[in-house]
């Protein structure tokens, strides 16, 4: 595992650190490239290498399942989150406390379904009335591949908490109701307690 990244995992929250305005997670890569079969847009997706492998298992299943995620966001630089939590102050992170800048977070806007003749049919991450059905799905498939969903509010918002420690499946899948759980806070708190199994 890699030391410098789990030493920053715990972001933003109650206990979590704020990272410094440089601080740049160590192997970017190109998300669209390593994992071709979802959908993204025409800016670069970035992922710390590590997000990799979960991140393709859990498209994979995805896919297999009948839906194709469209993925906005990966690594997001201290700038930018700067910029978004001005333009939008109730939904984004402030500078430094986002986990999209360790670059093993994804936001999934929303998924593809194609019937046997080829035709989409779109569904946002979420509507008025609350999770989308893929996105329900996506949550519980995530668990096994290490993946959280820790912000009940944050529909989109997927953490690749494998990528700093392999175990943490086994607390993730024991979350009661991790679809409607906001539990930011908590995961932290697990990663911190379990930092030596984690290297
Ligand atoms: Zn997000």
């Amino acid at each position: 595992m890699n030391e410098e990244l789990l030493n920053n995992a715990i972001v933003g929250g109650e206990s979590g650190i704020t990272l410094d305005s440089n601080y740049v997670p160590p192997n970017l890569i190109d998300l669209k490239e390593a994992v071709p079969n979802a959908y993204y847009p025409y800016y670069d997706v970035e992922i710390q290498q590590e997000a990799i492998q979960p991140i393709q298992d859990f498209v994979n299943d995805l896919i297999q399942h009948g839906y194709v995620p469209y993925i906005t966001y990966g690594y997001r630089s201290y700038e930018l989150q700067e910029q978004l939590h001005h333009d939008l102050p109730n939904d984004a992170a402030s500078p430094g406390a986002s986990q999209h800048q360790l670059g093993i977070t994804i936001d999934i806007h929303s998924y593809a379904k194609i019937d046997d003749n080829g035709n989409i049919t779109w569904y946002d991450a979420s509507t008025d009335y609350g999770y989308s059905e893929p996105t329900i799905l996506a949550i519980q498939l995530a668990a096994k591949y290490g993946i959280a969903h820790p912000m009940a509010w944050d529909a989109p918002h997927f953490f690749v908490a494998a990528a700093v420690c392999p175990t943490i499946d086994i607390y993730l899948q024991s979350i009661e109701d991790p679809v409607y759980s906001t539990y930011y806070n908590e995961l932290n708190a697990v990663i911190a307690q379990i930092q030596q199994e984690c290297l």
